[in-house]
């Protein structure tokens, strides 16, 4: 299976690695001891010895394009993060976009089965919207398929927190596959913060 979802970097604390180290160093006063290479030493200590409120210090953002609302209703359990997402209230979802699972796109019947409820439901939110029923009760006939964009800012602590429950095997495809995404970005711009789950 695999989402068509995008996942775009909208935001990251700048030379983090750098702030995570000069921030831990005030603990113990040591910011003689910081040099070329210094914070990758410095991260892996905090990271061993589960010092990882430092790693609150910076943040990133990520924009996430054509994601279900399955997919956000789980991302959005993560309480240490904030959200932004497109409004169903707001926002008219007329010919709505779906997300089709793997295992029902590869199977002909499912597939039909699958197609034929998503027009049903495109019809029926036509339907009330043309008898002047309001979108934020239109939307009650929208399927958990329809995609819904979401922006998502978290500290690198929380982030380590979701790619970790949301990678791991048990985890559902979609959303595991867009946490790998993100954590592809994360290990781009914090290598050292991430290495360990990166290699994983
Ligand atoms: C494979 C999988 C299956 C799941 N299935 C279900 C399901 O069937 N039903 C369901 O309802 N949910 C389900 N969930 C969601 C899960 O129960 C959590 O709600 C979600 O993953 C958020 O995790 P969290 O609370 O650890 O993290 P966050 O909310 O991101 O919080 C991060 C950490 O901060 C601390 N924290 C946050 N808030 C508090 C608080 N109020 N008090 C104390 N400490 C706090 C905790 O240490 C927590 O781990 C599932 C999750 C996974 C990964």
């Amino acid at each position: 299976m695999s989402s068509s979802a995008t996942v775009e970097l909208l935001g990251i604390t700048p030379n983090a690695e750098r702030l995570i180290e000069e921030a831990g160093r005030t603990c113990y006063l040591s910011f003689d001891k910081m040099g070329d290479d210094s914070h990758k030493r410095f991260i892996r200590m905090i990271i061993k010895n589960g010092h990882h409120s430092v790693l609150e210090h910076a943040s990133a953002t990520f924009r996430i394009k054509g994601g279900s609302r399955s997919f956000t209703h789980q991302i959005v359990r993560h309480r240490m993060a904030s959200f932004s997402q497109q409004s169903q209230r707001y926002v008219d979802e007329h010919g709505f976009q779906v997300v089709t699972p793997g295992s029902i796109e590869q199977n002909p019947e499912a597939l039909k089965v699958f197609n034929e409820a998503v027009a049903h439901c495109r019809e029926a939110y036509a339907k009330l919207k043309a008898m002047d029923i309001r979108k934020e009760d239109a939307r009650f006939v929208l399927p958990n398929a329809a995609t819904s964009e979401i922006v998502i800012t978290a500290n690198f602590r929380e982030w380590r927190h979701i790619i970790d429950m949301r990678t791991e095997k048990g985890a559902q495809w979609e959303i595991r596959e867009i946490s790998e995404q993100i954590l592809k970005e994360l290990a781009k711009h914090a290598p050292t913060v991430f290495e360990d789950m990166a290699q994983a």
